[in-house]
């Protein structure tokens, strides 16, 4: 029986893991091993992918990758098999209320608490705290300290980022938020400096971000490593954790959301942890900053002691003949002198060898003879353990999580937090209400950000604007200023950035709810039951961030699809966000909507919006058919608990998102509008001419016989069009500026011309910002081909649009 045939509420030990290459490797560091239980949670909606809980945690699966899985119908539905491999008592036995070890006596556990050397740490916090005897000499005075914070998507790590540092990155709750690493300094202490990796499951590496996390681990060689864990998930936490400590690295364990467990009665015996890990575990809650400067301490202190993890074994005492175990310790004798020659560190690299990490075993630069020998050694560990190398090394890790978690961790029943998600989960993603809520969420998004607030919000700074270009224009009146000046601030500066502030409060808004959904972890479940629509069109539901963040601005939807684990993806995705009409566009269609259709405004709205996504669509098909071909990225990806968006981070976001804004609106549009003033207002021999003698419409009247066709044959629209090249809000005031002001365009346009526009809007080139952004993921030679492919898209969309409004 495969899992694709398990009923929803059943429950199943997991007998095979099939497939092959990257996915099955992240199945296994998802914690998807053989001799696992796992539970159907529920299908999605349209009956693909499914959400199983494993290890204490939802993970969605294709059904196309959940047939690949043998499985073994648990007889009573119940736990069929012990956490605590081969374990005589059951968890229940050993734990009393507060989760201490309440003294049977086992025999792994005992040996790994008593093989342990010196465990007190002298000086150090309180008396059970350790660490590990000072490896050597502290480093020398003034050395700056650098640390690597590592952990899995959606541990906290920005939220412990920005405690540490007082900065404030974006914090969400979407697997994949962190795309691009961030250093800053730790408060109080000049001479440090964390690095805030993006999340990884394992060092395994899956995807482009798991390599950044990998490379920087092994190659910018930090001082030391806070592992940042989610004590609320602790065995899938973990198991980076048991990769991370064979990385011979200073390292410190901060236990997060420790809040959350404690508030739900659940308990974590930290010493324990410890002593079983070998290195300090410390529990924190980022979010309400406690423990955060005890991690701190800990932190600078194995880092400028150089402490290492103590010398741990994960494999189980009781076990030493067994087949992993000896191989393991046979490959580190075998390859030991090449890891050290290439600074590797040999426990890591001799289980990515068993693993069968290519990029590892080409860096080690092995012999003929030493390959034969490790393939000799590896198919004899597979025949007695009847595992194959990536099963039997993910068996080993989470056979040690487990031993830990029996011993050291009590769990609540259930959290409040995880109770509260399934309920709104029976809705949110409910067989019937989710597509339906879906996309009513996203029209009353968008109804309250160009209806409501954002359009209120918008009015009230449009009158501060217009008031101070009166009062400023009296002024140079009155001062008698010259006449070129006048013109260039008033008429360039003042109207060109002027009117695009007034597009803040929009741009403000729909990120306040983009950024709710995101914060609050529903997105994730958008990813979820939108899969197998996406698939459809040769994508797979994780593209649906990168095009949400796509309706915001272009440039974080690109750097978003980092967080996609196959190039193809990423490559089909990157090509399709500019589709999604972004919020920079919201002026000229404001505008024009404001001009020509002002009581359908929403529905124009709304209009072009669905033919961005449909031209993304088509776009995607033929795409999928011809330079794409080949399936999806598998769908493996965690669902978080619905957790309430903090006020603080929300708030963040939005300032930040409003800096940049206006940030733009100063540097560029400001620059923009000054050349296209000075272009319209000089003609070559740089006399001040009328707009119709100028440099801009001569270069304009080149690009007129190509506009004509589509209705668009104007220099002064032509213009237009490439000022928004630079910012697409700067379109707008272009033509205010050419056709003097709002009135004079409204005059002198038809609508079936102002149809077109639109459409030609909707769909041309991405701005210069978005440009850059996408050339620093596909390449200057893509970048340039997405210039002229969105133009000729748009070309072909508006000559359709005008033929049919004309
Ligand atoms: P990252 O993906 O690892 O960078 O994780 P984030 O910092 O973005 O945090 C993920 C989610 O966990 C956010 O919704 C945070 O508000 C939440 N969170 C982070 N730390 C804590 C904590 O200590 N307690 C609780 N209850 N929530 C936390
Ligand atoms: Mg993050």
């Amino acid at each position: 029986m495969n899992l694709r045939d398990l009923k929803p509420g059943r429950k199943a030990l997991i007998k095979t893991v099939g497939g092959e290459g990257a996915l099955r490797q992240h199945l296994l560091d998802m914690g998807v091993i053989p001799g696992v239980t796992l539970e159907v949670v529920k299908f999605a909606p349209l009956g693909d992918p499914m959400e199983v809980r494993i290890h204490g945690y939802e993970l969605t699966l294709r059904l196309a990758d959940a047939e690949k899985i043998e499985i073994e119908l648990c007889e009573d539905n119940s736990i069929c098999h012990q956490s605590c491999h081969d374990c005589p008592f059951t968890k229940d036995d050993h734990h009393g209320s507060k989760g201490k070890y309440h003294g049977h006596e086992h025999d792994s556990f005992k040996d790994d608490i008593h093989d342990t050397r010196s465990l007190e740490h002298p000086g150090l916090g309180e008396g059970g705290r350790f660490h590990a005897k000072e490896d050597g000499d502290p480093l020398p005075e003034g050395t700056i300290l650098t640390f690597a914070l590592v952990g899995n998507q959606n541990s906290g790590k920005t939220t412990l980022f920005n405690q540490l540092t007082g900065s404030n990155q974006h914090v969400g709750n979407f697997p994949g938020v962190t795309v691009d690493r961030k250093d800053g300094v730790i408060r109080n202490h000049k001479n440090t400096l964390v690095t805030d990796l993006p999340g990884i499951y394992s060092m395994s590496p899956y995807s482009s971000e798991e390599l950044i996390s990998r490379n920087f681990v092994i190659n910018e060689n930090p001082h030391a490593i806070i592992n940042i864990i989610d004590a609320t998930n602790i065995e899938r936490n973990l198991y980076l954790t048991t990769q991370l400590l064979e990385m011979e690295k200073p390292m410190v364990v901060a236990l997060n959301m420790m809040d959350e467990v404690n508030e739900n009665g659940g308990a974590v015996d930290i010493n324990l942890m410890e002593r079983m890990l070998g290195v300090p575990v410390v529990p924190i809650s980022a979010a309400k900053n406690q423990g955060v400067n005890e991690l701190i301490e800990h932190a600078i202190h194995v880092a400028y002691y150089q402490e290492k993890p103590l010398d741990k074994d994960l494999c189980d005492k009781r076990d030493l003949n067994g087949a992993v175990h000896r191989t393991l310790h046979g490959v580190m004798h075998l390859i030991e002198d090449h890891a050290r020659r290439k600074g590797l560190p040999v426990r890591f690299s001799a289980s990515k060898l068993l693993e069968g990490d290519e990029l590892i075993e080409k860096q080690l630069e092995l012999d003929e003879n030493e390959k034969n020998t490790l393939d000799h050694l590896i198919i004899q560990m597979e025949k007695e353990s009847g595992l194959d190398r990536k099963a039997a090394m993910a068996d080993i890790r989470f056979r040690f999580i487990d031993r830990l978690c029996h011993h050291a961790v009590t769990k609540p029943a259930e959290t409040k937090e995880h109770a509260r998600s399934r309920k709104i989960d029976s809705v949110l993603t409910g067989k019937y209400s989710a597509i339906p809520l879906f996309i009513l969420i996203m029209a009353t998004v968008f109804f309250l950000t160009f209806n409501v607030i954002g359009a209120w919000l918008q009015g009230l700074l449009e009158i501060g604007v217009n008031y101070l270009t009166a009062r400023v224009d009296g002024l140079l009146v009155s001062m008698g200023t010259n006449e070129i000046v006048h013109g260039l601030i008033v008429e360039g500066i003042f109207a060109g950035v002027g009117s695009v502030i007034s597009f803040v409060p929009i741009i403000v808004t729909l990120f306040f709810f983009l950024s709710i959904m995101e914060d609050s972890g529903y997105i994730a479940r958008v990813a979820f039951f939108m899969d197998k629509m996406l698939r459809k069109i040769g994508l797979s539901g994780r593209s649906i961030v990168p095009m949400l963040i796509g309706f915001g601005c272009t440039v974080p939807a690109v750097m978003s699809t980092r967080t996609l684990p196959s190039e193809r993806d990423r490559r089909m995705t990157i090509l399709l966000t500019p589709f999604m009409s972004c919020s920079a566009k919201i002026p000229i269609y404001a505008f024009f909507v404001n001009a020509f259709f002002p009581d359908k405004g929403w529905l124009v709205m709304t209009g072009l919006y669905v033919l961005g996504i449909v031209t993304a669509i088509l776009v995607a098909l033929l795409l999928k058919n011809t330079f794409f071909h080949g399936e999806a990225v598998p769908f493996v990806m965690e669902l978080p608990n619905y957790r309430m968006p903090s006020a603080k981070s929300v708030g963040q976001l939005l300032w930040s998102k409003a800096k940049d804004f206006l940030q733009r609106a100063f540097s560029v549009i400001m620059i923009a509008s000054i050349v296209v003033w000075l272009l319209q207002s000089f003609d070559l021999s740089l006399n001040r001419v009328t707009p119709d003698h100028s440099i801009m419409a001569m270069i304009a009247n080149l690009l007129v016989p190509l506009f004509k066709p589509v209705g668009l044959g104007d220099w002064r629209i032509c213009t237009s069009l490439i000022s928004g090249f630079m910012a697409k809000e700067s379109v707008v005031s272009t033509m205010e500026m050419l056709f003097g002001g709002p009135e004079g365009v409204a005059s002198a346009l038809s609508v079936a011309t102002v149809a077109s526009m639109l459409v030609f809007s909707l769909l041309y080139t991405p701005c210069v910002a978005a440009i850059a952004s996408i050339r620093r993921e596909l390449g200057r030679r893509q970048s340039i081909l997405v210039v002229i492919w969105q133009c000729c898209i748009a070309w072909i969309f508006s000559l359709i649009t005008y033929l049919i409004v004309k």
